[in-house]
């Protein structure tokens, strides 16, 4: 359960037991741009609850149960959505019963449109000052993982990788004298050993992902060619695309026309080759990743689509946040550092569902003039 993001629809739900009232603020509130969900007892409410909602319009006698009770339920459920009561008539008691019960207003039946637009209004601007506060926290949580994550990574990766390139020598040296025994003594040895190469392999790649998050370096932007850029991407990743049996492609003229990026090449190839390889992991077999480009203003919006799944809505701007991973090998480093990159260039990363149902990675960056 949840409210809606501060730029989505604002959703509405109407708990009225008077089904000619009902429709009316149904027709009222649709025309306003809500999106409405009505009920007309308690326990249908709360059932309608699960389905989220920003803001309940609560009448105060319901046939079921009192309306004050009904708003702390329904507060105890979706802490950051708001309550408004809806009272035939309007005493000190009523007000003070609203307030206790956690509404953040009441009106008075029959109310007049524009207050109770009015009146709403000013409870979702209540919601989205929760929302950006919430927004907020979640900010200054990620910044300070952050910063642990750079003061202790740096120092302990070299403590690993020291041990594990010396490890990963050593099986070279043995993977060497294994071949060169007789042929059918080989396979009992070399599969578990090429086993412990592969994980020391993939140990290191984690460490790396590590150094790089403790290692920001300065910014050295260069004009970067749009369309080389990402004709570098999909040659790269060509051989990783048919390996997975997956049709890599980029769209049109790949940005021929466009000016150059402002920003370093490398580091923006590595973005790029970041979230096309999370495409082709994403896609199944005999699907497709797209990478597109299109002029906004002064800004290329690069697009990384495929085939996948999509990214559920509620772990949207949560892929971003460093160590979240959905997969088993995952270090959920990937996305955070590319981001940071991302934001050195004074560009922007946004993920979205495309209605083909996979995700569209969207990167923004500045163009030079
Ligand atoms: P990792 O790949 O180690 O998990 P990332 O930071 O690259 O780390 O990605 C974080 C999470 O974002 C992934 O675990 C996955 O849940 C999600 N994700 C990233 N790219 C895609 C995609 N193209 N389709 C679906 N989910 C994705």
């Amino acid at each position: 359960m949840s409210t809606s993001s501060p730029h989505s629809v604002p959703r509405v739900l109407v708990v009225e037991d008077n089904a000619a009232f009902l429709d009316n603020l149904r027709e009222l509130l649709d025309d306003a741009g809500y999106r409405v969900t009505g009920a007309v007892s308690c326990r249908e409410a709360l059932d309608r609850a699960e389905a989220g909602f920003d803001v309940a319009l609560v009448d105060l006698r319901l046939p079921d149960g009192e309306g004050t009770e009904l708003a702390r339920d329904l507060k105890d459920r979706v802490p950051e959505a708001e309550v408004v009561l809806l009272t035939g008539f309007a005493t000190v008691e009523t007000a003070v019963a609203a307030v206790r019960a956690g509404a953040c207003a009441y009106l008075m039946k029959p109310c007049a449109p524009s207050e109770l637009l009015l009146t709403l209004e000013q409870a979702m601007r209540q919601v989205r000052l929760h929302e950006e506060k919430r927004e907020l926290a979640r900010r200054a949580q990620v910044a300070e993982k952050l910063a642990a994550v750079g003061s202790m990574t740096a120092s302990l990766s070299h403590v690993i990788r020291n041990p594990l390139n010396a490890a990963a020598l050593q099986l070279a040296v043995l993977e060497r004298r294994v071949r060169r025994l007789a042929e059918e003594q080989q396979p009992a040895l070399l599969d578990p050993l090429l086993l412990v190469r592969d994980e020391i392999r993939r140990l290191d790649h984690t460490l790396e992902d590590f150094l790089q998050f403790a290692r920001p370096r300065g910014f050295r932007p260069e004009p970067v060619e749009v369309k080389a850029l990402l004709r570098r991407v999909v040659d790269f990743l060509g051989g990783k695309a048919d390996e997975r049996r997956v049709r890599l492609e980029l769209e049109g003229d790949g940005g021929a026309a466009l000016p150059p990026l402002r920003g370093e090449e490398e580091r923006l190839r590595q973005v790029l080759i970041h979230l096309t390889l999370n495409a082709l992991e994403a896609s199944p077999e005999g699907g497709w990743v797209r990478l597109s480009v299109a002029r906004e203003g002064g800004l290329a919006c690069i697009g990384v689509e495929d085939s996948g799944k999509g990214v559920p809505q509620d772990i949207q701007e949560r892929v971003f946040e460093p160590f979240f991973t959905t997969k088993d090998e995952g270090s959920g480093l990937g996305l955070s550092i590319v981001q940071s990159i991302v934001m050195q260039h004074g560009g922007s990363l946004q993920v979205v569902n495309a209605p083909s149902g996979g995700a569209r990675f969207l990167l923004r960056l500045p163009l030079l003039p």
